[in-house]
């Protein structure tokens, strides 16, 4: 059996080494490493893929979300609800923005900002709601956007962990995540389901004005050279990154069909298990429909019972199989986020989901002896 990874980039590069060295050595010979023609055409790719007007790429996914921010013009003071159960780069932008974060609940199943949490946390002042597609599948955008419509919100979806994810409509129509809400950022960080070698992220949008706001933005404020109108910052991708995704997307559903399909794989050993929660996918098609494509499975992320989660997690190290704990604390009780006026009694289920979530080994180059060794050595240790 090879040895197992929670993600293996070295593997992935391999199916995909000569069109890469090649583009990058063709920049090292051109030294185009900024703003080069690659930027633009991966732009034009991902626009193309995605079935939206505007992609601005940018320096990475944290960036993405701060200038999704500014480009809308949120002010000082405005609220902006977001899920207590995610990364913190999240709350970290709307923070430094002198935004005002207002952490929500998610639901237990998803693992997705729970929209009746969203509901009741809206006041006068809020502004702004930021689902994060976590793990690999949309919240519930449907809901979403008719909160946003009725209260005259924007939503900026945190795509970090699900491009190439379709969302599907009550009614069938299926739109990409990202490009959904009236903005979107995302992350190409390497180990991201689009990642690239070093740091990139992206912003979509199908509102002409908003992208030529943030396009600006991006570039230290500029619309003429030297002419700075609004402030701004200086995120760029970089050439020899976007010259990556360009020979990464068009492979990106194959790999999110091998992240699928390695799912469907431990869901099945695990399927009935009585000490195992598995993720539930498919929230808005009909059911439980896990070889459809509204989850590209970023994570591989069970819940554990029964508060047998810590000593699977000492069994698997003991074993040398890797996992995440994604994420061990609620950002409600980050101290840089912490706020009184949150009650314990508004996050039961994050508190919860903290310890009972296992990730397990999720990448696209996953075989079945790995994934069989993976699900025996789980089921072996619960049994005790
Ligand atoms: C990775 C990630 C980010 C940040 O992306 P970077 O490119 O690392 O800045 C933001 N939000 C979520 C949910 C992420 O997973």
């Amino acid at each position: 059996m090879k040895k197992l990874q929670m993600v293996d980039l070295i593997g992935q590069y391999q199916g995909i080494k000569k069109q890469v060295d090649e583009s990058i050595n063709q920049i090292l010979n051109s030294a185009t490493f900024i703003n080069g023609p690659e930027v633009h055409s991966f732009q034009k790719e991902l626009e193309n893929y995605l079935q939206v007007k505007h992609v601005i790429p940018c320096a990475n996914g944290t960036d993405a979300l701060q200038i999704a921010m500014m480009g809308l013009g949120l002010q000082p003071g405005d609220e902006v609800i977001t899920a207590d159960f995610t990364f913190a780069a999240t709350v970290e932008v709307i923070a430094l923005l002198r935004l005002t974060p207002v952490l929500v609940d998610v639901e237990p199943d998803s693992f997705n900002i729970d929209p009746n949490a969203i509901e009741k946390a809206i006041t006068s002042k809020t502004k702004a709601i930021v689902p994060v597609h976590l793990f690999g599948q949309c919240a519930n955008m449907e809901a979403i956007m008719s909160i946003a419509a009725k209260h005259d919100l924007f939503v900026i979806e945190d795509n970090a962990q699900a491009i190439g994810a379709n969302y599907t409509y009550k009614n069938g129509k299926k739109k990409k995540a990202g490009t959904i809400g009236h903005v979107a950022s995302t992350s190409f960080f390497p180990s991201k389901n689009l990642g690239c070698y070093g740091d990139g992220g992206a912003i979509f949008t199908d509102d002409d004005e908003l992208a030529h706001t943030i396009r600006g933005i991006v570039n230290h404020g500029m619309y003429t050279r030297y002419h700075h109108d609004v402030v701004g910052v200086n995120s760029r991708l970089d050439t020899i990154q976007a010259a990556v995704l360009s020979a990464k997307l068009p492979h990106l559903d194959a790999y999110c069909s091998r992240r699928r399909e390695a799912a469907r794989k431990y869901m099945n050993a695990f399927r009935g298990h009585d000490l195992i929660v598995l993720p539930k996918t498919g929230i808005a098609c009909s059911g439980f429909c896990e070889d459809c494509d509204c989850h590209v499975f970023h994570q591989f992320t069970i819940r554990i019972m029964n508060d047998k989660r810590d000593g699977l997690a000492t069994h698997l190290a003991e074993n040398n199989i890797p996992f995440g704990i994604y994420y061990p604390i609620p950002l409600h009780k980050q101290k840089a986020y912490a706020d009184p006026r949150y009650r314990e009694s508004d996050f039961p289920v994050t508190n919860a989901l903290i310890n009972e979530v296992i990730s397990l080994p999720m990448h696209t180059e996953l075989e079945d002896d790995q994934i069989s060794f993976i699900t025996d050595t789980v089921i072996q240790f619960l049994k005790n």
